[in-house]
């Protein structure tokens, strides 16, 4: 059946501004790194956007390589799209990247104009779309002159094939050079995309080897950028996925490449299951908890989940109606939120 936005799908969604620019996100985006894949079931991944965009998530996150196989997160989106949001482009923010490994030979990863500027283009072929809301430079890449980089991000920009740009997994001193580059071109840097969790906190942390002693969050701070946090659930483990210490047959943990069934050690049910206590104890799942803990800080403009079920996604939204957390409830979760 044709899909009708819900009318009331503004009315709870936060949005937050990045950093000092005129763009919005939803306290909660949607990325599709996994589960929107070829290897994964049209209809739910159908479901997931629709509901998505019906509790206001206005926000979708991609990248070139998403998938398996590459790219077919991006043709799955495209399709999802013609099929039931093109009437509401205007209303998402679409982003893309490109930086990590796509196709063979010197062209096809890294950080060179060659490859940034061919790669948006089979982007925007594979979503069948004129434009993304924001291209990024996926990652640093030290063999490359960084005025070339960000010299195709603003071409991106004046060429009408974004309209904003961003850096993800840049340290804090190559984030500042970055801005300070693009700055000069004309183009703002719009917003940085770091990962970030309980499990996970290097964008509190000191760059090493500078002794500045700024950490990321103080950078896009200053420089007015915004940060959108991925994996702010540790791919799961920050969820009740794996609580009772078994592996379930349909998780990350079983069936991706990136979490491995390892990582459920000892050491990690200890935490998580003391994370999960504290959760309890404000009426919320852990990965509730996770969510509320990685937006505590206002310079956080959202948070970027994943998730393999409308039930899912709607627990996480489900984060965002809980009171923030108190002194005492952070003091009482830092022992927990450790790497
Ligand atoms: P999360 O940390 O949110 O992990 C998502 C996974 O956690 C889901 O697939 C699901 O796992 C589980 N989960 C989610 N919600 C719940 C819930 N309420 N209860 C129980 N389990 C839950 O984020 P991702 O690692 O998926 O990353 C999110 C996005 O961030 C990506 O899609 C991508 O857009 C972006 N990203 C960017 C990177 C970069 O380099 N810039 C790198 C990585 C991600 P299960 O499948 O087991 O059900």
């Amino acid at each position: 059946p044709r899909y009708l936005a819900a009318d009331d799908r503004y009315e709870s969604m936060t949005y937050r501004r990045s950093g000092r620019s005129g763009l919005a996100l939803p306290a909660l985006s949607l990325g599709l790194w996994h589960n929107f894949g070829d290897v994964n079931p049209f209809d739910n991944q159908r479901a997931i956007l629709r509901r998505a965009f019906d509790l206001g998530i206005t926000h979708f996150d991609l990248a070139n390589n998403y998938g398996p196989p590459y790219g077919s997160a991006e043709e799955n989106f495209g399709r999802h799209l013609a099929r039931d949001l093109r009437p509401y482009r205007d209303e998402l923010v679409i982003s893309s990247k490109a930086g990590y490994d796509m196709w063979p030979g010197p062209y096809g990863d890294g950080g060179s104009r060659k490859y940034l500027l061919s790669s948006l283009d089979q982007s925007l072929a594979r979503m069948g779309l004129d434009y993304v809301d924001i291209f990024y430079s996926h990652r640093f890449d030290p063999t490359v002159p960084l005025e070339e980089t960000m010299g195709a991000l603003h071409t991106a920009v004046v060429s009408g094939r974004a309209l904003y740009v961003g850096v993800s997994n840049y340290s804090p001193s190559q984030t500042r050079e970055a801005a300070q580059i693009l700055a000069d071109l004309g183009t703002p840097l719009l917003i940085h995309q770091p990962s970030y969790s309980m499990f996970n906190r290097h964008v509190e942390l000191p760059e090493a080897g500078h002794d500045d002693g700024e950490n990321l969050l103080d950078v896009v701070e200053d420089l007015g950028i915004g940060t959108i946090v991925f994996s702010p659930l540790q791919q799961g483990l920050l969820t009740d996925r794996y609580l009772s210490g078994e592996v379930p047959a349909d998780s990350r943990a079983a069936v991706g490449h990136f979490l491995k069934p390892t990582a459920i050690s000892e050491t990690y049910l200890e935490r998580a299951r003391a994370l999960n206590e504290i959760a309890a104890g404000r009426g919320q799942s852990l990965a509730q908890l996770a969510l509320s803990w990685v937006l505590r800080d206002e310079r956080i403009t959202s948070a970027l989940v994943g998730a393999s079920s409308v039930a899912q996604l709607e627990n996480n939204v489900a984060a965002l109606d809980a009171p923030a957390l108190t002194a005492e409830e952070i003091a009482a979760i830092e022992p927990f939120a450790v790497d």
